[in-house]
């Protein structure tokens, strides 16, 4: 991609809390003059996030959801997601024009993960920064110098933790693992979560060789039992990626006569919908298109997930760890929006048994495009919670997402969080935004609804750190 130098963004590169770095760096002088920027020229001041008197940068961050990170160039990383969108809109098979076509929707996942908001907001971050241009090439020149070893890279995160005062970080872990995953992120400075959903595919039954579903949800418990034994901090629902998040009610007797079914080489005789997954109750992926194509076997999956899901609900509540829960449609074309509507979800609110476990959810992303609904029912429900996760990388989005959310509050259960998945800097750039947007909003409520300072100074505390230390129980 070509250098992208709108005056706009060196002006704001020129900015109050990085000028002097703008400056000092190699070449910072020669881009200026370029752009035609006066040297010297005042930041602007709106930058700041000042929350009424309040300086939301003085104010630790917990990012209450990361993703392990990549010791890559955001350029790899980036060329990575774009080849991965363009592959899914290229039909299965071998057919006349499969490669054209394959040429076209690789360009057009191209676009769509250069010209995000979150592509363009995310690079003049650096640029403002680092004093580099808000291209690829700028980006790579900072990432390139922190990537040849694993303790630069380790010294990397910790100099982006540490320039935004992000103090804490909860990373999902890529695995269903009862263990604490493998990371350069520096002690001290995470905790971490596991994945749930996964245990609950047949495959997962079926290669430790249980045979009933009573001892597929004892081997079940018993992981979820050691991974809090191992500091596992909760469990993460990946199902809306699969399947809609209704969860019937399914008896131990239906639900072993589901898994007899499934464990039948007949049951995966239809194969998956789409022959580029595997047939589903052997491997599986994350896409809904895994799914059988056989209506009993279809039905019988359902029954035997929903048996074992509530019982993953309510081990998390009798374990004192959250359910982490996805729930968000935007960017990854996968994605559907009937799977990631809130509203099953009541069902499961005020199902007797899981209300009786205590069990809590943290939906993270906000629900959107359904955070009105995911902002009622945590109005409604003092065991549900919400983090930004994801949209933190959206400024525009995150004004909607926070605005919404606060409008119902309480601020005790709304978390900030970022979804990074490469560079460390996204961590930065999320806790940036959050800082940012949140001084816009808790303006708006001391300066055009009269609340007190101190009402907005808690609110910032809420949602920035406190929430997520008494979530995930970091001290
Ligand atoms: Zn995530």
């Amino acid at each position: 991609m070509t250098s992208r130098l709108p005056p706009a963004t060196l002006a704001e590169a020129t900015g109050r809390a990085s000028r002097r770095r703008f400056i000092g760096a190699a070449g910072g002088a020669a881009l200026l003059a370029m752009a035609g920027v006066a040297r010297g020229a005042e930041a602007p001041a709106k930058l700041k996030p000042m929350a009424g008197s309040l300086d939301l940068s003085q104010i630790d961050v917990v990012d209450t959801h990361m993703h392990p990170l990549k010791r890559a160039l955001i350029s790899q990383s980036y060329a990575r997601q774009a080849a991965e969108f363009g592959g899914l809109a290229v039909p299965p098979g071998d057919y006349p024009g499969r490669d054209a076509l394959a040429a076209y929707t690789q360009a057009g996942g191209e676009r769509q993960v250069w010209t995000a908001p979150r592509r363009i907001g995310y690079f003049d971050y650096i640029a403002r920064t680092y004093g580099v241009p808000p291209t690829m090439a700028g980006f790579d020149s900072v990432t390139s110098k922190h990537i040849g070893s694993d303790a630069d890279f380790r010294r990397y995160i910790q100099s982006v933790l540490d320039r935004e005062r992000v103090s804490t970080v909860v990373l999902q872990a890529a695995e269903p693992t009862p263990a604490a995953p493998d990371t350069l992120i520096p002690a001290g400075r995470y905790v971490w979560t596991t994945l749930a959903t996964d245990m609950i595919k047949p495959a997962w039954a079926i290669e430790r060789g249980l045979t009933s579903i009573a001892d597929v949800a004892a081997a079940i418990e018993q992981a979820m039992e050691q991974a809090v034994a191992n500091g596992c901090r909760g469990f993460k629902s990946m199902l809306s990626y699969q399947r809609s998040q209704a969860l019937s009610q399914v008896d131990i007797r239906a639900a072993d006569a589901a898994f007899q079914l499934l464990r039948a080489p007949a049951a995966n005789a239809g194969g998956p919908r789409d022959d580029r997954s595997p047939p589903p109750l052997l491997g599986g992926t994350t896409s809904d298109a895994a799914r059988p194509r056989d209506a009993t076997a279809a039905a019988a999956l359902t029954a035997y997930e929903d048996f074992l899901l509530k019982r993953i609900y309510m081990k998390a509540g009798a374990l004192e760890r959250p359910m982490i829960i996805h729930l968000a449609v935007a960017l990854h074309p996968s994605l559907r929006v009937d799977y990631n509507d809130p509203r099953p979800l009541y069902a499961v609110f005020v199902d007797p048994d899981i209300q009786k476990a205590r069990t809590e959810f943290v939906l993270i992303h906000a629900g959107y495009p359904a955070h009105h609904i995911v902002g009622a029912f945590v109005s409604q429900f003092a065991n549900v919670f919400v983090d930004v996760s994801f949209f933190s990388k959206y400024p525009g989005a995150l004004l909607d997402v926070y605005r919404t959310l606060l409008s119902l509050g309480p601020s005790e259960k709304i978390m900030h969080g970022s979804d990074a998945n490469t560079v460390p800097e996204e961590i930065g750039y999320c806790a940036w935004n959050s800082r940012a947007v949140l001084a816009k909003v808790l303006s708006e409520y001391r300066d055009s609804f009269g609340w007190l300072q101190s009402d907005i100074a808690a609110m910032a505390e809420n949602i920035l750190h406190k929430n997520a230390r008494r979530i995930f129980n970091i001290v």
